[in-house]
């Protein structure tokens, strides 16, 4: 199995590159962003749960995102693999992570993250607000907490897959092709 965790700060490509990567590797798309969309478009209880969390740009707490990310795994197990978008975000997500793909015989390749500055994101993610109806993409102060988070809680978790020599940084500024090619010359040297 390949086992890709996509990193970078919101707003920086992550989605859009899971999507070129999925058709190219043929690996199931993993984005726990997505996944509470879900649940909070259906309003079921996980929804409920993440709800006000995400309202204001902080995150989820931990125990309730490692088991919607574990049953998905788990969902999934006969996969070529899998691209983590958005998750781990946490050290402990990452303990859990490791400790979930041992426990199916595998384990993270590659942590790859894309480098975008903060005033690029907090442009893009505005201009993606104003087409995807997101609240939490609409908001500049929920945008910047944003941004704050992933620099306090999120970023150790490079540190965490460099301890093992799994990261690597990719330029995210520059057309969808050319990030694309970063991308792919990495996934193609594991
Ligand atoms: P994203 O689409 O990845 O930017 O995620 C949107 C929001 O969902 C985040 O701002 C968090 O509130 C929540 N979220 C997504 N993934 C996680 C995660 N791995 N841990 C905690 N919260 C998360």
């Amino acid at each position: 199995m390949i086992n890709l965790v996509l990193f970078g700060p919101p707003g920086s490509g992550k989605g859009t590159q899971a999507s070129k990567l999925v058709e190219k590797y043929h690996l199931i798309h993993i984005s726990t962003g997505d996944l509470f969309r879900y649940e909070m478009g259906n309003d079921t209880p996980l929804g409920q749960q993440a709800k006000s969390y995400i309202a204001k740009g902080e995150l989820v707490p931990d125990e309730v995102t490692i088991g919607m990310l574990r049953n998905k795994v788990e969902a999934h197990q006969d996969a070529k693999g899998f691209i983590f978008d958005g998750f781990p975000r946490t050290i402990r997500q990452a303990q859990a992570l490791d400790a979930l793909l041992t426990g199916i015989g595998t384990s993270v390749s590659a942590l790859i993250a894309l480098q975008v500055d903060d005033e690029e994101i907090v442009q893009r993610i505005k201009l993606r607000g104003a087409s995807s109806g997101r609240p939490d993409d609409s908001d500049e102060n929920v945008i910047r907490n944003r941004i704050e988070v992933y620099k306090n809680e999120t970023t150790p978790v490079f540190d965490y897959y460099a301890q093992t020599g799994k990261s690597h940084s990719v330029n995210g500024i520059g057309s969808i092709a050319e990030i694309f090619g970063r991308l792919a010359d990495i996934m193609d040297s594991l």
